[in-house]
């Protein structure tokens, strides 16, 4: 199931082997910032905001040689469009997902931000654009401000404040023992798995890119938790592209287009009541997985 856990474990275990404080800290944004697998092209780009326009053009890829999951894979996503992808397991949605960010490259074709080549920027100024939140939220023993924030030293107390409260964590940090200065983690403060979903969501407004990965993977949390956060999602992903590894179904309806992935690829796509009227994988899919919904 999970691309980003491989690169970002690799990427935890570094940090976590940082002294902390700030100078930890800053070493911490460069690791997260810099991917030590792939290296920049000679001339690549330093892009600054993109509009978020994602093209895959005949996208070929395989994790082992002579074994491709995805094959000639064509698709265009406008800026602000928010994309659902469904389809059985080990499809390969994941796969498609983890390409933008680079954590692997393509094998034959390209993929393409606002008209450039993904290879053609640099990593770390292409994933400053890319934000991704998944089920298992990393927080490191630190404090609240320090979570929010992620390596980001510019940010100001107002900005982080900003981005909890749309995150609605402004309650839950203010009845903290010392409020955005509560230590979390091992020897501080637990928190819920909702907060911990809120605390990703706070780093995303923070961080405010136009393309954001949103890895849903069926949640632990009770439904009206469950629910809560979905709204706070669906809120992040206003005025960015989006692309949801999806599982809930409110997610899947309220997508604006829905791809249906299998192993030949791009089974479908299309909104999910024309995807039902028309019987095809997805009206099954659908029928199977959430006749009982
Ligand atoms: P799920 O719904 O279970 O998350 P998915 O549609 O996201 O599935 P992927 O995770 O993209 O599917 O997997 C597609 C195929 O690639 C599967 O056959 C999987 O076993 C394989 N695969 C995924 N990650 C790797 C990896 N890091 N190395 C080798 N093979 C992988």
């Amino acid at each position: 199931s999970n691309i980003f856990f491989r690169p970002i474990e690799k990427i935890n275990a570094v940090i976590e082997s940082y002294p902390k404080g700030i100078a930890g800290f800053k070493r911490y944004t460069e690791i997260i910032d810099t991917e030590p697998d792939i290296a920049d092209a000679k001339d690549a780009v330093e892009v600054e905001s993109l509009q978020g326009d994602i093209r895959f053009d005949n996208v070929t890829f395989g994790y082992e040689p002579g074994r491709s999951i995805l094959k000639g894979i064509d698709l265009s996503i406008h800026a602000g469009e928010t994309i659902a992808f469904v389809g059985p397991s080990g499809a390969g949605k994941t796969t498609i997902c983890s390409l933008l960010p680079r954590f692997y490259d393509v094998n034959d074709g390209k993929i393409t931000v606002d008209g450039i080549d993904i290879r053609d920027m640099t990593l770390k100024s292409l994933r400053k654009n890319i934000g991704i939140v998944q089920q298992d939220v990393f927080l490191f023993a630190g404090t609240i401000r320090e979570n929010i924030a992620y390596g980001d030293l510019k940010a100001t107390d107002e900005q982080i404040w900003e981005a909890a409260r749309r995150a609605s964590l402004e309650e839950t940090i203010n009845q903290m023992p010392n409020g955005m200065d509560t230590v979390i983690g091992e020897r501080g403060v637990k928190l819920s798995g909702g907060q911990k979903q809120r605390m990703a969501i706070a780093r995303m407004f923070l961080k405010n890119p136009p393309i954001l990965i949103l890895d849903e993977a069926t949640s632990a949390l009770d439904t009206a938790t469950e629910a809560a956060i979905q709204q706070s999602l669906s809120e992040l992903a206003v005025g960015r592209t989006t692309l949801v590894i999806a599982h809930r179904l409110a997610t899947i309806k309220n997508a604006d287009r829905i791809i249906v992935v299998d192993e030949s690829g791009i089974a479908e796509q299309g909104r999910h009541q024309d995807l039902v009227s028309s019987g095809g994988i997805y009206s099954r899919l659908h029928q199977a997985q959430y006749q009982h919904a």
